[in-house]
């Protein structure tokens, strides 16, 4: 295989993995294992990411499976290119997926992953898995087009949000805020719930 190939090959793997790992070993789990544990401490508090050092350390360890693997199938060169792509698009993720928390659209593409992705958060969680495609979604039938998304104001990005902490009118036709700015310990507990079942959070 070329080594082009054996790139897009390793790339294609992880978007599949991104679909299987979120909606299976995450959510389909519901807090069973370190992995399903942090994405849903993620949704119950969506200013919470899982620390690097865990995620260099998972992608260290499916480096040492992968690699070796791959290698002995196909050989060095094939190897090293596929789990390259492989990586990097994981990296790409990671970096997509922080940025729709903590930063605004710039284009399309960024305004269509962040709308999508607090579909997922806010709307309906156990539907648009893919963070970086939909294309999973589509073949698994898990897709919703996001159309307008309601944002539990407590929940709410920091970048949709004017100085008084009501939605910029530049996203009035992609978001709703609805609810109480404020958390009490209450929705603190409710919203860990909701997260942990599956459930999206109640915009009270
Ligand atoms: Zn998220
Ligand atoms: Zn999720």
């Amino acid at each position: 295989m070329g080594t082009i190939l054996a790139t897009v090959a390793g790339a294609l793997s992880w978007s599949a993995a991104e679909y299987g790992l979120h909606r299976f070993a995450m959510h389909e789990m519901r807090g069973k294992g370190l992995a399903s544990r942090e994405h849903l401490s993620h949704h119950a508090d969506v200013t919470y990411f899982s620390p690097t050092s865990k995620k260099l350390l998972s992608a260290a360890t499916t480096t040492a499976v992968v690699l070796p693997a791959a290698w002995a199938l196909r050989g060095r060169r094939t190897a090293v290119a596929y789990t390259t792509g492989m990586l990097a698009m994981y990296a790409t993720y990671e970096v997509l997926h922080r940025r729709a928390h903590t930063h605004p659209p710039r284009n399309a593409y960024g305004r269509w992953l962040r709308r999508s992705h607090f579909h997922h958060h806010f709307g309906s969680p156990m539907r648009n898995h893919g963070v970086t495609s939909p294309v999973w979604d589509v073949v698994a039938r898990t897709y919703d087009d996001p159309g307008v998304v309601t944002v539990p104001r407590r929940m709410a990005p920091t970048w949709m949000l004017d100085p008084d902490g009501e939605l910029l009118p530049a996203y009035a036709g992609d978001y709703l805020l609805k609810g109480r700015r404020r958390l009490d310990d209450t929705d603190r507990s409710r919203d860990r719930d909701d997260a942990f079942a599956n459930r999206a959070p109640v915009p009270a």
